[in-house]
């Protein structure tokens, strides 16, 4: 099903996901370079498909590797980005494999895959390992929400609810950067309290908190403010977690650990939205 989707969330949810999932110890590091859109028209389904038949290649056959999942940008057109998709693993990959690894890719194109992709194909093995290097082809969204990627961030008050001092620090650092302002709460009363008291552009906010968590936090604060942007950040994709989130009146949400480049572009989009409202 072709939809729009947030291509860097998924990507990053992804790897979360194979990292949480795998039982050899492999570390998987992603780059998705940052000049690539988030969002695109396409089926996310497929480019799921295809990054976990890329991983699971190397993950079958590594124990305390270290797989590569790199993405740049190759072409952009004006309806479409071609995206190179390159995955790597650190072992050895002995010749009598290399059979393997190109069946694996027919096996990908009986899958009906090509239609989605203009190429999946398999380019080198090198002696240091193996890199499967493929292009995924995504229809570009006209708008707005990619444009709005560039909004300047700079003394913007964000209110950050966290109660774990390390991911708080991790934050303001990012949003120190950017030339935001940071405060902070420590539970959800306290940022209750701080959003009854002060006015801010926006409210970073973890759903597990001791006092009052995430969710009912936000359900206090949209009695009396339907505007703030609120971004719910979960150390876990629970879909429960983001249903009630949601209910809530939550704007967006991500998952920790949170990349510089999403939380900028979830925060700037959630300030825009804001705006547009008005
Ligand atoms: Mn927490």
């Amino acid at each position: 099903m072709k939809s729009k989707f947030n291509f860097r969330r998924l990507c990053e949810s992804l790897t979360k996901k194979f990292e949480r999932d795998s039982n050899k110890q492999n570390i998987i590091k992603l780059s998705v370079d940052i000049s690539i859109p988030n969002e695109f028209y396409g089926s996310p389904e497929v480019c799921e498909k295809l990054l976990k038949l890329g991983y699971e290649y190397f993950a079958n056959k590594l124990i305390n590797g270290i797989i590569k999942i790199e993405i740049v940008r190759q072409t952009e057109l004006m309806q479409e980005t071609t995206l190179m998709v390159k995955i790597s693993g650190t072992d050895n990959i002995q010749n009598s494999e290399n059979h393997n690894l190109i069946s694996l890719i027919k096996e990908n194109e009986l899958l009906g895959l090509q239609n989605e992709f203009k190429e999946a194909e398999y380019i080198q093995i090198s002696s240091e390992g193996s890199t499967l290097l493929f292009q995924i082809t995504l229809q570009n969204i006209e708008s707005s929400t990619n444009k709005k990627q560039a909004l300047n961030l700079k003394d913007k008050k964000i209110l950050i609810a966290e109660d774990n001092e390390i991911n708080a620090m991790v934050f303001s650092s990012f949003l120190e950067e950017w030339g935001c302002h940071s405060s902070f709460a420590i539970n959800g009363l306290e940022a209750l309290q701080m959003v009854q008291e002060d006015e801010y552009d926006l409210i970073l906010m973890d759903i597990h908190m001791p006092v009052l968590n995430g969710i009912q936090a936000t359900k206090k604060i949209r009695e009396f403010n339907k505007n703030i942007p609120i971004v719910a950040l979960t150390a876990s994709d629970l879909e429960q977690d983001f249903n009630g989130a949601q209910i809530a009146g939550i704007s967006d949400y991500l998952i920790k650990p949170i990349s510089s480049q999403l939380l900028h572009s979830v925060i700037s989009k959630c300030l825009l939205d804001a705006i547009d409202e008005f």
